[in-house]
């Protein structure tokens, strides 16, 4: 009997060595053999980008591909998205990887053989069509991890989705799509995805590093209109009207005040910008209405909130005071991209591990904003910077992000790739931490089943992970 508990400990232990196997050499290896087929897809893409909602070409070249592969696929997910499914041969958790389609309305000025010269139109205006975010480079890392998992699929735990989705940069006016779309139908409900990750290139973080921050990541966005409405009257005679131009001024600066004075800033930052205003049409006529508009960013879900309701509230009471009536709309387009903190810690060995511990650090947040967000509604989430800085080069010197100049090193996609692949293969859905993120906890506060006061309170709770609706949290 002993020695049958002996052979059967033994087998055990056997049987988690196998399953404990480092895969990084496999990975690593057959991630060089892949990367030049890689960076000419990523070129490809390059030269012929496509907007939001209508990324039809890309959406067939990633078609093919993942056919080719073998893979389950769905298309025309929220619209132009595709969904790669990879079945491994052993039992294990679901995994969801996603990378965004969309290119952005910006001509390309970069000097390049595969520079984009496509054009289209764009709210009713002829522009030029650039990937001057870098999506094209997600796309092709991502099929190049897929290639790679796919032959590793005898070994492979679990199931991998593979997310294709369009419009991060925003669908078109009236039209719905990007991340939110995508979790409305259903891409991470089947299969149940367990833990979601993304990546970013960047054009200001240098080749071959990886940069990531734990918790609040990339800012909550939103966009909003104020409508300052007075009495029109004679510019002679003030009095005899309500002048919305000065209630707007007012308004204006006391916006400001709930940043420098009303916002915990110890806690995250908070930034409110008027980029618009309209009113007004001759020197000698205080109008009827003026028109504002601008930005929110904000670094936590309960401060996204409050900021809502302060901007509402300092609005409304300032043209009260001065007999003027302000109608306020905020239209929320990302979330906090929050990084779940025990997913984070579980991953960051392996991302070590596979480009090498002194290419891995944590950043700063920044107060940009990603639709990926959405996606940790329904899983603890990660999503992390990939360098595409050529090296040697200066920050200062590197072209930002949505400019005719931005320019990617695509030399080094391979960190993309073996970041995914490892992360497969060393995820541990035994972390049940992980599983009491804070996802539900955010998704309460903004559908107002918590109120915010007690949003602190309640993430001290245990609470085991529950999806919910996501309709609730869109209607926001
Ligand atoms: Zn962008
Ligand atoms: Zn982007």
């Amino acid at each position: 009997m002993k020695k049958l508990l002996t052979a059967l400990f033994v087998f055990s232990m056997a049987t988690v060595n196998i399953f404990a196997v480092d895969m990084s050499a496999e990975i690593n290896s057959a991630t060089e053999k892949i990367l030049p087929q890689v960076v000419e897809w990523r070129r490809h893409l390059h030269q012929y980008p496509e907007l939001g909602n209508r990324e039809f070409k890309t959406a067939e070249f990633i078609e093919k591909r993942l056919r080719g592969l073998g893979l389950e696929v769905r298309t025309k997910v929220a619209k132009t998205g595709v969904v790669g499914i990879l079945k491994g041969d052993l039992p294990g958790a679901t995994i969801g990887l996603r990378a965004d389609m969309d290119g952005l309305p910006v001509t390309e000025r970069v000097n390049i053989p595969f520079a984009s010269k496509e054009k289209t139109e764009y709210n009713g205006q002829q522009v030029g069509v650039m990937h001057a975010c870098g999506h094209d480079s997600h796309v092709a890392m991502l099929l190049g991890t897929a290639d790679v998992l796919s032959k590793m699929k005898s070994k492979l735990r679990g199931t991998v989705v593979f997310i294709f989705q369009p419009a991060e940069e925003g669908p078109p006016a009236g039209e719905e799509g990007g991340a939110a779309l995508m979790v409305k139908e259903g891409v991470m409900d089947n299969p149940k995805i367990d833990a979601i990750f993304g990546i970013h290139i960047n054009a200001q973080t240098e080749i071959g590093k990886i940069r990531y921050k734990s918790g609040s990541f990339m800012a909550a966005a939103d966009w909003f209109t104020i409508k300052v409405k007075g009495k029109q009257t004679h510019g002679s005679t003030p009095w005899t009207g309500v002048d919305p131009i000065a209630v707007s001024s007012q308004i204006i600066g006391g916006l400001q005040m709930i940043v420098s004075r009303q916002s915990e800033l110890t806690k995250a930052p908070v930034v409110i910008t008027i980029g618009k205003i309209n009113g007004g049409v001759r020197e000698n006529i205080i109008p009827e209405e003026m028109t504002m508009a601008g930005t929110i960013r904000t670094l936590d879900d309960a401060m996204q909130k409050d900021v809502h309701e302060r901007i509402k509230m300092t609005a409304q009471k300032i043209a009260e005071s001065m007999g003027a009536t302000a109608e306020v709309s905020i239209e929320t387009k990302t979330l906090v991209t929050y990084n779940t903190p025990e997913l984070v810690k579980q991953t960051l060995p392996t991302l070590e591990k596979a480009i090498g511990k002194d290419n891995v650090y944590e950043t700063e947040w920044t107060t940009g904003a990603e639709d990926f967000s959405y996606y940790r509604l329904k899983a603890p989430a990660f999503f992390f910077n990939v360098g595409g800085m050529p090296a040697g080069k200066n920050v200062k010197d590197a072209a930002p992000h949505h400019t005719p100049d931005f320019f990617i090193d695509d030399s080094r996609l391979d960190v993309g790739i073996k970041a995914f692949c490892n992360i497969v293969f060393d995820y541990q859905p035994t972390a049940k931490a992980a599983r009491n993120s804070s996802a539900k906890i955010a998704a309460e506060v903004l559908s107002g089943q918590i109120p915010v006061e007690n949003y602190y309170a309640a993430q001290f709770f245990e609470q085991p992970f529950q999806p919910f609706k996501i309709e609730s949290v869109l209607k926001f």
